[in-house]
């Protein structure tokens, strides 16, 4: 039995100076985790009970549907450079050179060692389908660890791969990682959403993000309270209203109008007495091109039309354009337009014709919700004058037209028109259909059953191990600690007597913790001499979702079983005790 005055619980009173977040607070104060370096954590006693009884569970489920694997951290340049990812992961990959001089680095996910394998061993469609997975360390060198657990640069990940022969086949092994997740976060006590993610810039990619809602949270999530519609922002959507177009002006060509000084939206707007829903915003940026060796190749300038009252997502424009961008620069805004900023419209320039072939010219993105709008107004290239009449796809033609916009909470749900809403969450896994990725940029073959050469096709899957008990201890918490699930907690009950001088007491207690040992329960005796108010304070501050407390109605035969998420308090025969657990954690025998 494990009795605390035996063990290493390194409780403290006040918090580090630095946690912001209720997980950071609470874990380091329950004795759970020290930090070693910026972002990089050591786990004490109680956190790698924990940690360890979260791997269990995700190790089961996967158990279900796939085979675990155990990759080495330490892989060599070479096999990044096949996959192309050895220049594309820039800072964020821990990067070391062994005694010979050869780059290694730090694995951040293991696409390529499993693909490495994969490509060496597999030959025939008959070996397919395949899930492998393992539950080990990751590393990424965050610009900025923050936040305790939530933003690390080891972390402890459970990461899957699967092979299939085809769609239809990874349609299955896919339904089988979303399910074995709902599983896995069922099972640890979570109140989670499924949300649509990003399916990247070349499309037909199904991806599912596991979130948790709270106020920790550093991502954004958009729901709806009447239907399940549930998305991230870079994938959300909302049913706009009908806007009124203008009618128009004169002949209904373009019309140069004067508008001194008049540079913002909202000042133009009201200098020609229109809404800005009827204006065209025009965001001039930049994609900047880099070689192997990280030096700027080139830049190419992608400019983007929203409608004048809404607002750019970025993580959207970069998947449709599958690259980050930046503002353009006066100079370079100058070169483009001929005009300076303020004044900047679609017009008079030649834009690439195609996203994916644009041949060097600048491209031109407008958003889905200026597709089919008329008579806009938008800049003129020209100080101090904007053009009315102007209809995208009669008077310029964009290179396309894609969901560039940032959904507002209250906006109307796309499936059910209810209005939206936004919290901030906490991503705990991902699921995400790769497609031919890896298997095309590595090689990866089989022989299909006509004998004829074909790519298999991968799904990666991945759950944050520090990420569930992060989200555990953010969903249950208050002023004096937190409450875990039981399944996760690192006991299940602890045994507090409230003084160990008291004979019978002190047998009682040891009696009791016994039993409920005896019956399978994870059990800790709080031994030691101290205060019943210090035994307390660290029983509600360490994250054990129940204690039995042994007092002077031991005479009496009875003892009391306090709910630490509810601070319920319940008298129980000691006779019953074993009965009463079993019942609480739905463990009949
Ligand atoms: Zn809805």
């Amino acid at each position: 039995m494990q009795r605390w005055s035996r063990l290493f619980i390194p409780t403290l009173r006040e918090a580090p100076a630095d946690a912001e977040v209720a997980s950071h607070r609470f874990l380091v104060r329950a004795g759970y985790i020290r930090q070693l370096a910026a972002g990089i954590y050591s786990y004490l006693f109680l956190g790698t009970r924990s940690f360890n009884k979260i791997m269990a569970i995700v190790r089961e489920e996967m158990d279900r549907i796939g085979q675990e694997f155990y990759l080495p951290a330490l892989h060599p340049r070479e096999l990044w450079e096949a996959s192309g990812r050895w220049a594309l992961m820039g800072e964020n990959l821990f990067r070391l050179k062994d005694r010979k001089g050869a780059d290694m680095c730090l694995g951040m996910t293991e696409e390529e060692v499993m693909t490495s394998i994969a490509l060496k061993e597999m030959r025939s469609y008959k070996q397919l389908p395949q899930i492998w997975y393992q539950i080990a360390p990751k590393f990424r060198d965050e610009p900025r660890p923050r936040s305790g657990l939530l933003r690390v640069r080891q972390f402890m990940m459970k990461d899957s791969y699967s092979f299939d022969i085809d769609a239809a086949a990874l349609d299955v092994s896919y339904k089988k990682h979303y399910d074995a997740y709902c599983r896995i976060f069922d099972r640890c006590g979570l109140k989670y959403m499924v949300v649509e993610a990003d399916s990247g810039a070349m499309g037909g990619k199904e991806s599912h993000e596991f979130m948790v809602r709270t106020p920790a949270g550093e991502d954004q999530i958009v729901s709806c309270d009447g239907c399940d519609y549930a998305a991230n922002m870079e994938k959300a959507t909302s049913k706009l209203e009908e806007v009124p177009d203008l009618s128009a002006f004169e002949d209904g060509k373009p019309l140069l109008v004067h508008t001194p000084g008049q540079k913002t939206i909202e000042d133009v707007a009201k200098f020609l007495g229109v809404s800005p829903k009827n204006k065209i915003k025009t965001l001039a940026l930049m994609a900047d091109e880099f070689d192997a060796a990280g030096k700027k190749k080139s830049s190419r300038a992608i400019v983007v039309l929203m409608r004048g009252d809404h607002q750019l997502n970025e993580a959207k424009l970069n998947g449709t354009v599958a690259t980050a961008t930046r503002p353009m620069e006066e100079a370079e805004i100058e070169a483009l337009f001929n005009s300076p900023a303020g004044y900047l419209g679609p017009m008079g320039i030649e834009w690439a014709r195609d996203l994916k072939d644009h041949k060097g010219k600048p491209v031109l993105l407008v958003d889905k919700a200026l597709e089919g709008r008329t008579n806009l107004i938008g800049g003129a290239n020209k100080k101090d004058y904007h053009l009315k009449n102007l209809t995208p796809g009669k008077d310029f033609q964009p290179t396309a037209y894609a969901d560039l916009r940032a959904v507002t909470a209250g906006e109307a749900c796309p499936n059910c028109g209810k209005p939206l809403r936004i919290d901030t969450a906490v991503e705990i896994g991902h699921i995400f259909k790769l497609g031919y990725r890896y298997s095309e940029s590595m090689g990866l073959r089989v022989l299909d059953k006509n004998g004829k050469e074909v790519m298999p096709i991968m799904g990666c899957y991945g759950i944050g191990i520090e990420r569930i008990l992060t989200a555990a201890v953010e969903q249950g918490n208050d002023e004096n600690g937190f409450w875990l699930p039981s399944s996760i907690a690192p006991f299940e009950v602890v045994v507090a007597p409230v003084n160990v001088k008291d004979e019978a007491v002190r047998n009682s207690a040891e009696d009791i913790a016994k039993r409920l040992e005896t019956a399978g329960m994870d059990v800790i005796l709080d031994d030691r001499d101290e205060r019943p108010g210090v035994k307390f304070k660290d029983a509600d501050l360490v994250g054990i979702p129940f204690r039995v407390t042994v007092g002077k109605k031991v005479t009496e035969g009875t003892v009391e079983v306090v709910f630490r998420s509810t601070r319920e308090v319940r008298d129980v025969r000691i006779s019953a005790i074993v009965e009463q657990f079993q019942e609480l954690l739905g463990r009949t025998e």
